[in-house]
């Protein structure tokens, strides 16, 4: 056991070569200091942007009543008598048939969204209108079109049964979406196309966001190749690059792309000083295992502090976090946090996923939002050990009973890019779980969601 040093002062004890992931991810978001700069966007290029500051609505939207349906406005207190008739007329039993509850009123106009009824209404009077279109001053209540029978020249009287209609019904409030004054939105929302509609409703033509945050991120491997140059005896394409450059387009961050380097001490330092300087996250891959060519701990460890090296996760053991300083020593130049990631392709993805991503969004200013677990029932034998958070490959899918069933994919292997493209999500094994038998509960994480 070792006591690390975090930096905000708290101290823990932990293995730093085999942390729970739980433990690992609690240590990075003490380790991260959300970005303060910001900048004003327009709103076509706010989406996926984190919002620096609440917005407070500037009016109220709707800005007025208005008519939910096409149909006829009236004064709903009509209702009322039409109704309290109709039990008058129900006591003497001749009438029964006639009376039946109908209201019965003249259309003294037309409304239409952008083109108010601005004339006064008789109580036996109603407005034709349109979706959208401003309620007329005493009017309260909507009856839609469909519900009333037409008669006289020019349609201009209209009868409709008073049971079928509430007082108030169909007619959105003023102020009912956002209120004057209220929050619409607030400070460290990751910007949604809603969001982005949200406040074009509210009149802004710009809004406050942070500063994008920056994040350089190469390779390391004397084995790897570009797409595009031959492939030498022994080598392999650098797919990695390639997977965390897409996975950080998604989160709409700088990425800078330092492409690869070799195996080489000097070379290692010498790029990782670079990237400190632009970036305020680094991500390598690759050379953070235990083998005679990984140097990305022994660098972490020369250029800063290394806060653990190790989780007790598959896949995705070997992983150091840190921070590095351009300087090349604590305290000299600009500071950059650093994730050294595993080289095994899956194992990049699944601590880029896991453990980088919240960290990102946090330093990018954004307020928590954990990925929901769905419970589902595995289809087949899952073999683990306790004492380490697996996140399996699977593939799921909604029975018809509406329960959510899992397969995992056939092969597990770290070095398996393809299983990521097979899976749909992410097969979660807890800690202290041991293995599952067939039709087992087990939590799963979707890789995919609608907006
Ligand atoms: P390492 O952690 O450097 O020992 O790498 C572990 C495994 O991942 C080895 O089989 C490497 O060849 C492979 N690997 C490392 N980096 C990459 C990469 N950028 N793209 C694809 N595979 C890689
Ligand atoms: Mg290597």
């Amino acid at each position: 056991m070792t006591t690390l040093n975090t930096l905000s002062g708290c101290v823990t004890r932990y293995d730093p070569q085999a942390l729970p992931v739980s433990a690992a991810q609690a240590i990075v978001l003490q380790w991260v200091t959300p970005l303060a700069a910001s900048e004003r966007v327009p709103l076509a290029d706010a989406l996926a942007r984190v919002l620096a500051a609440d917005v407070i609505s500037p009016i109220d939207v709707p800005a007025h009543d208005n008519s939910a349906m096409d149909g006829y406005a009236f004064d709903g207190a009509a209702l009322e008598t039409t109704l309290e008739a109709e039990v008058e007329s129900a006591r003497e039993a001749s009438a029964r048939e006639a009376a039946a509850g109908t209201l019965t009123l003249n259309v003294a106009g037309k409304a239409f969204a952008g083109h108010p009824y601005t004339g006064a209404i008789a109580p036996d009077a109603c407005v034709r209108i349109m979706t959208g279109a401003p309620m007329p001053a005493g009017c309260d209540t909507v009856v839609p079109q469909e519900q009333v029978k037409c008669s006289g020249p020019d349609n201009g009287r209209i009868a409709f049964a008073a049971h079928a209609v509430t007082r108030g019904a169909n007619r959105r409030r003023r102020g009912e979406d956002l209120a004057k004054g209220g929050v619409a939105l607030r400070a460290g929302r990751v910007l949604r196309a809603s969001d982005i509609g949200l406040f074009a409703s509210l009149g802004l033509t710009d809004v406050e966001v942070k500063q994008r945050l920056r994040v350089a991120y190469f390779s390391t491997g004397d084995e790897l190749r570009s797409p595009g140059e031959p492939l030498d005896a022994g080598c392999i394409y650098d797919s990695n690059r390639y997977t965390l450059g897409a996975m950080l387009k998604r989160l709409d961050v700088e990425a800078i792309d330092l492409g690869m380097v070799r195996d080489e001490p000097a070379a290692l330092a010498a790029t990782l000083k670079l990237a400190a300087e632009r970036a305020d996250v680094v991500l390598t891959s690759g050379g953070v295992s235990v083998g005679e060519a990984d140097f990305t701990r022994a660098q972490l460890q020369k250029l800063g502090d290394v806060a653990f090296w190790g989780l007790a996760m598959r896949p995705g053991r070997p992983l150091a976090f840190g921070r590095i300083w351009s300087g090349g020593t604590p305290g000299a130049g600009h500071a950059a946090l650093l994730f050294g990631l595993p080289g095994n392709p899956v194992a990049t993805m699944v601590t880029f996923y896991q453990i980088v991503r919240p960290a990102l969004l946090a330093m990018a200013g954004a307020a928590p939002q954990p990925v929901p677990l769905i419970p589902a029932r595995c289809e087949a034998a899952v073999k683990k050990r306790p004492g380490r958070t697996e996140f399996q490959r699977g593939r799921a899918h909604r029975g018809e009973d509406g329960q959510w069933r899992v397969a995992p994919t056939d092969s597990q292997s770290s070095g398996a890019l393809s299983t990521m493209s097979e899976a749909n999500c992410f097969i979660v094994l807890a800690h202290e779980a041991a293995g599952l038998d067939a039709g087992d509960a087990v939590d799963i994480m979707l890789f995919d969601g609608l907006v």
